[in-house]
């Protein structure tokens, strides 16, 4: 199962990290090991003194593909839930000064807690999925799909070209501005369509 991560797929994300919007999807992939199921905490890793939260929607692949055109790539997943794309930002900031590939800061051990999938058909509005994240109760994220640079179609027709997409894989589709660091004692709470079904605390 591999997991690849969307970056800088929202225009205001983007702006407030100063990065320059993309033409063609900003790829990166986690470990298995960076997943943090069943709502257990994130423990505040002892190599970044800044980790950042940053709420993603998260599809999951029900068939293998490759070269898949964006107008069947709907056809490639069937679930959808949200996730986090923990980020230790002081450790990514030197490695993209570097101009250095910046994967430890992304893909370190519990980076990425995911809440339960749900089946699309449960979606209220799958044109523009709703979702928010509440840090200690007050709301820190606010994103609707229809904002994303990149549609999940052609992130998957884009992914294909380069990897075979297996049934199992995931998704990070980009996360909305409103990131932010967090400390030990904070819980981050993750709505969609204004369910929370995802919570995280950090320890
Ligand atoms: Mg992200």
């Amino acid at each position: 199962m591999k997991i690849f991560c969307i970056g800088r797929n929202y225009q205001e994300h983007a702006n407030e990290l100063h990065n320059a919007v993309p033409t063609e999807p900003v790829v990166f992939m986690k470990p298995n090991t960076a997943l943090v199921l069943k709502g257990k905490p994130l423990y505040y890793p002892d190599f970044s003194h800044d980790i950042h939260y940053e709420l993603e929607l998260v599809i999951r692949l029900c068939k293998n593909g490759k070269y898949i055109e964006p107008a069947f790539a709907h056809t490639y997943y069937d679930r959808i839930t949200l996730g986090l794309d923990f980020t230790a930002r002081d450790v990514q900031q030197k490695l993209k000064e570097k101009g250095l590939p910046w994967e430890i800061a992304k893909g370190f051990d519990k980076s990425a807690p995911l809440a339960e999938f749900i089946s699309l058909e449960q979606l209220k509005n799958p044109e523009d999925i709703h979702f928010q994240l509440y840090k200690n109760g007050a709301l820190v994220q606010d994103g609707h799909s229809k904002d994303m640079i990149f549609s999940i179609a052609e992130i998957i027709s884009y992914l294909s070209k380069f990897f075979t997409l297996q049934k199992g894989d995931l998704i990070f589709t980009g996360t909305p501005s409103g990131i932010g660091p967090v400390a030990v004692g904070d819980l981050l709470e993750g709505y969609l369509e204004g369910e929370k079904i995802l919570r995280c605390a950090v320890k």
